[in-house]
């Protein structure tokens, strides 16, 4: 399941959550505000394989069958 990250255009709050697609964005619990949704540029370790494309910045993509 795919995890996006959110900052509060407000207040900065950042938060992740576990998302899926055509889902509402969340609402910064501080402010009550649309928090906006962050590209994640890197693959935090520990999500390898979680992408679907093969990514050179993703070992687990490769050595996964
Ligand atoms: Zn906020």
């Amino acid at each position: 399941m795919p995890i996006y990250r959110y900052i509060c255009p407000k207040c900065g709050e950042e938060q992740t959550f576990l998302m899926r697609m055509n889902e509402e964005n969340p609402k910064c619990p501080k402010c009550d505000v649309e928090m906006e949704k962050q590209i994640p540029r890197v693959q935090l370790k520990g999500t390898a394989g979680s992408c679907n494309v093969s990514c050179s910045s993703c070992s687990g993509c490769f050595s996964r069958s």
